[in-house]
């Protein structure tokens, strides 16, 4: 069965443009529900394990100064099958090929400052949220709540 969440970054461009309510807005009115959330900027050896996965790539030491640059938003979203409908909404990783409407076609300046990350599978989506948040810090719509 899919997940229900995925985990996403706003990345430090779409910060600096100011564009985080409407990104945050888009997510929310694709039905997604935001389950955590917070702002902060990455030191770069957690920027180094976040993509370590990418270290042999060419463009790998300007993505960790890139993405070490400024404040990010980091954030759980839910919804049922998150990750698969996630991507969806967020494009393609180049923005020249994302489809119109997506996150990415609006918000994104680059290949590199592409306004977003979302996770690519359940596993990762598991591996990045708990990276990032604490059980407290953590309010599932999926489970029973009081507020
Ligand atoms: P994603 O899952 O769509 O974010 O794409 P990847 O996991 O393949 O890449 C991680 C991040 O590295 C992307 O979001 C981009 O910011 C960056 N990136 C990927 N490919 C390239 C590339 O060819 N050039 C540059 N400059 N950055 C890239």
């Amino acid at each position: 069965m899919a997940g229900t969440y995925t985990f996403t970054i706003i990345k430090p461009g779409a910060v600096n443009n100011e564009h985080i309510g409407p990104i945050l807005n888009k997510i929310n009115n694709s039905g997604f529900h935001i389950s955590a959330m917070k702002l902060i900027k990455l030191r770069t050896a957690q920027a180094k394990k976040f993509y370590e996965v990418h270290r042999d790539k060419p463009f790998y030491n300007d993505l960790i100064e890139f993405m070490t640059s400024g404040p990010i938003v980091v954030a759980i979203l839910e919804k049922e099958n998150a990750v698969e409908e996630y991507r969806k909404i967020i494009g393609a990783t180049d923005p020249e090929k994302a489809e119109e409407g997506t996150i990415r076609k609006l918000f994104a300046q680059s290949m590199q400052k592409n306004a977003v990350h979302g996770s690519d599978s359940d596993e990762n989506a598991k591996i990045e949220s708990d990276f990032f948040f604490s059980n407290s810090e953590r309010f599932s719509i999926f489970e029973e709540r009081d507020f």
